[in-house]
């Protein structure tokens, strides 16, 4: 059974109220993280302990988008809560998520494929969604690059990092089925001037983390910073948020030979895009009139980049780029696709109205078909599961040529 985290008490001020996708989704107070703090932390407001199934219903339902935690004067970690929920209540959606992330990510291309050929009435509903989800990441899938590099910020690059060595964190996506990713990642980063080196990571391990597998994220970790030093301690390049986040997460955890190396392995951590700013564009063939940007969960880590994915595309697509003031979630949540996936669904639903409401694509769908473009994995394959008719999602490397 896995230790619960230490968190401080919830006092039930609801200041988290506001944030959380789950609630605003479906009105309903006992899926709020104030519940979920109340029944999972060490409330002084609650003595009686909760029937197990209870417990074990509960843990399934959370997104661990985090967005409470910012939230919360406190300082309570609801994911982290639910985390060691799950941990303490194991159940066969589990085994399959750790299969998947495990053991299977070699072969997530195929599978990706697979799920693109099967038609929808041979899928089981309780899959439905994770597998539409895959197919919108099969190889050979996803948006046409319409927007070239006129100019990277080398001399920037330089000045910063010098002849400081460069790896590139792929992640399980890019590193599988969305191969693409990496392949622009690596243009961009010659673009640069950066002195790229190879490392053997493996999956970040976070997901592993919020589906309640404790033991299978550290070892993750573990991996991850072995291979980080095998490398000579380079420079650690993300192109998705929640690896991103991941990684960073690594910080506070006794992994580091000291205070030094944690803080070289925190300091490490680059987005891509805030390595790009300065960057020159121009939009060719293909390019959408208008293209939506759906701000991930973990786009912004409170570590002075804000969401630097935004920054850039901003910077580069300027007043072709639109995004919602109030971006929503877009309803992922890892394992919540499996242990719930009606209600990631209409979560997922409700991040497309937030979409339509700024790009207005179903008033006009001829004038501004929905075009999406984010920086996370989990929302590609969200985004793709629950896209109205005819929308495209992608990731914003899809969109940039390597010529
Ligand atoms: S992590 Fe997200 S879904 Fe879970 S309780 Fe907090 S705000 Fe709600
Ligand atoms: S989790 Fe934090 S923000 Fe939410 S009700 Fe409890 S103390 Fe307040």
């Amino acid at each position: 059974m896995a230790d619960a985290p230490k968190s401080p008490d919830c006092v039930l001020c609801g200041c988290c109220l506001e944030g959380c996708p789950l609630l605003s989704a479906t009105g309903r107070e006992e899926l709020s993280p104030r519940a979920k703090a109340l029944l999972a932390g060490p409330s002084k407001f609650m003595d009686a302990s909760l029937p197990e199934a209870d417990v074990a219903a509960l843990t399934g339902l959370c997104l661990a988008c985090g967005r409470c935690e910012k939230l919360c004067p406190q300082g309570v970690q609801v994911p982290a809560l639910m985390a060691a929920m799950r941990a303490s209540h194991p159940d066969f959606k589990q085994w399959m998520w750790k299969q998947w992330i495990t053991r299977l990510g070699p072969y997530w291309s195929l599978a990706a494929k697979g799920a693109a050929l099967t038609p929808d009435a041979f899928v089981p509903a309780s899959l439905g969604l994770a597998l539409k989800g895959l197919k919108g990441l099969r190889p050979g899938g996803g948006l046409r690059p319409w927007l070239g590099i006129t100019k990277f910020p080398r001399e920037a690059f330089g000045a910063k990092y010098g002849q400081r060595p460069v790896v590139l964190f792929d992640g399980c996506v890019g590193k599988g089925p969305r191969g693409v990713w990496a392949e622009t990642a690596r243009f961009l980063l010659n673009g640069l001037g950066a002195k790229v080196v190879e490392g053997r990571f493996s999956c970040c391990g976070s997901t592993l983390g919020v589906a309640g597998l404790p033991g299978d994220q550290a070892h993750a970790r573990v991996a991850n910073i072995a291979a980080w030093r095998e490398a000579g301690r380079p420079l650690v390049v993300t192109y998705c948020a929640t690896c991103r986040k991941g990684l960073a997460d690594y910080v506070g955890c006794g992994l580091f030979a000291d205070g030094d190396e944690e803080r070289l392995w925190r300091d490490s951590l680059a987005p891509l895009s805030a390595l790009l700013m300065g960057a020159g564009a121009k939009a060719g063939r293909g390019a959408p009139t208008v293209a939506g940007y759906h701000r991930p969960c973990h786009a912004d880590l409170n570590d002075g980049l804000g969401d630097a994915d935004c920054k850039l595309l901003s910077s580069l697509l300027g007043a072709r780029l639109r995004t919602p003031a109030k971006g929503g979630c877009c309803g992922f949540g890892g394992i919540l696709q499996l242990s719930a996936p009606e209600l990631s669904a209409t979560v997922g639903r409700g991040c497309w109205d937030v979409l339509d409401a700024t790009l207005g694509f179903s008033a006009a769908p001829e004038v501004t078909p929905a075009y999406v473009l984010t920086g996370c994995s989990g929302c590609v394959m969200q985004l793709s599961a629950t896209a109205p008719q005819g929308a495209r999602v992608g990731h914003w490397l899809e969109v940039i040529g390597r010529s």
